[in-house]
């Protein structure tokens, strides 16, 4: 494997709690809904934390043990959902906070879960293939007593791709004795994946980015654009919107960045990428930029799509663009987010901008209960028709409360949850 996936995040100087965040939105949105405090009570808490410690076979013999979360945070609108993250800074209040945004984003999108996270401390750069496998192995094994198509369903996240995916999917499987696909999404086409799925994230951060710049009275050939983070998210995002006409200026990985202000050729920065497994190094590029110069640079979208917490109190005013797309989950601190709205940068909110990625995981899961399949140009139609409608039904929100985007995001999800709470009541 790749080296190791440590970094000078910018995120990590102030260290924002990311589940405090996450209850602190909440919060914020449920007192413009004037939410009754019992349900407050019941939605701002996540419903199950389950922490496993077990033991990995190393390649040299030896025995490590790591720790990992599956938590539930709701279960009101169908079964649990949201992806596994391998990461060494991954924590039991960052999955918290990671499960209760899912809840949200499959609400806002109105898909019938709830939310749901999983994670793994340890650097997946300092792994062998086969040590992954078995780490992958076991804690599929530990977390099975959770996990299953009536009940929770994970999905790629950070440092999780379609080989994860398959090694749980099959260890799920042996356990039980039959074949069960639809025990998680983000599978290989081989083994009842879903076509549209790998780039499904990406698009829906494209469609999005497009619905903002129509209100906004933006043509893409005006506008620049920088991403940062090019793993699944951030690649697909860079080559759907240079592919609209939008001007792709810098992009950048965990190493660092590249910079070209007349645009960056996307599809070759793609073969480089594969071929050296980083960014930095383009031919094409003007400069090498660093991650935290990335984010100040003077372009109209700013793309996150790596980790949480990109901008904070040290760095919110200095950015210079007029629109943020969070295609990364909870990139913006709370005081951050006070200082675009005070400056007028609007932010398109992770829980709308980055759903596509569970909009066609829940089609995976729907073609895997018929064992039914449909094609790519059906799945991508039907992802564009829902982040639409969730794009309009969230800024109607906003206008009629007069407030960000997030808190018409947050609005929209939050009423979801709570009607079907209500609606169901409280056992027994
Ligand atoms: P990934 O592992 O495929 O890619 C992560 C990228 O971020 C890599 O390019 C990595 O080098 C880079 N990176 C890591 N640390 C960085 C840093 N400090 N600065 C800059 N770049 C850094 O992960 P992904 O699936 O693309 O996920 C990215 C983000 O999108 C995460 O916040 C994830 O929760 C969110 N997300 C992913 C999906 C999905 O379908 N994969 C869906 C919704 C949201």
């Amino acid at each position: 494997m790749a080296s190791s996936v440590l970094t000078d995040l910018p995120g990590t100087v102030e260290a924002a709690n990311p589940y405090v965040t996450a209850q602190r939105q909440f919060d914020q949105a449920a007192a413009i809904l004037q939410l009754d405090p019992g349900l407050r009570a019941v939605l701002r808490e996540v419903r199950r934390e389950f922490t496993v410690n077990f033991p990995v076979r190393m390649d040299n013999g030896s025995i490590r043990v790591f720790t990992g979360y599956r938590i539930q945070h709701n279960l009101t609108r169908g079964p649990a959902k949201g992806g596994i993250r391998y990461h060494p800074q991954v924590s039991l209040d960052e999955v918290k906070a990671l499960s209760m945004w899912m809840t949200w984003k499959c609400a806002v999108t109105n898909l019938p879960y709830g939310g749901a996270k999983g994670g793994v401390i340890c650097d997946p750069g300092q792994l062998s293939m086969q040590e992954l496998e078995n780490l992958t192995r076991r804690y599929a094994s530990e977390i099975s007593i959770l996990i299953g198509p009536e009940s929770d369903i994970p999905a790629p996240d950070v440092n999780t791709n379609q080989q994860t995916m398959a090694w749980i999917m099959d260890t799920i499987s042996m356990e039980k004795g039959y074949s069960i696909p639809a025990t998680v999404t983000g599978k290989p086409l081989s083994i009842g994946g879903s076509e549209g799925r790998p780039a499904a994230t990406g698009r829906g951060v494209m469609v999005v980015t497009m619905e903002a710049c129509k209100r906004l009275g933006w043509e893409p050939q005006q506008c620049s654009v920088a991403i940062q983070g090019f793993g699944n998210v951030g690649s697909v995002s860079a080559d759907l919107l240079q592919g609209q006409g939008f001007k792709v200026v810098a992009v950048s990985d965990v190493y660092g960045g590249i910079y070209n202000p007349d645009g960056l050729d996307i599809p070759a920065v793609l073969a480089h990428h594969a071929a050296t497994g980083r960014v930095g190094g383009f031919a094409g590029a003007r400069e090498e930029i660093s991650n935290s110069a990335l984010l100040e640079l003077p372009v109209t979208i700013l793309i996150p799509a790596a980790l949480e917490n990109q901008f904070t109190m040290q760095n919110a005013a200095r950015i210079q663009a007029k629109l943020v797309v969070e295609a990364a989950n909870g990139p913006t601190t709370p005081e951050a987010d006070d200082i675009f709205h005070q400056r007028g940068i609007v932010v398109v909110p992770d829980i709308l901008a980055n759903a596509g990625g569970v909009t066609v995981s829940y089609f995976e899961w729907v073609q895997d209960l018929q064992s039914f399949f449909w094609e790519e140009e059906e799945i991508n139609a039907r992802l564009t028709r829902i982040m639409e409608l969730a794009y309009r039904q969230v800024d109607e929100l906003a206008q009629q409360h007069r407030t960000t985007l997030r808190m018409g995001a947050y609005c929209l999800a939050v009423k979801r949850v709570a009607d079907a709470t209500a609606v169901r009541g409280i056992y027994p």
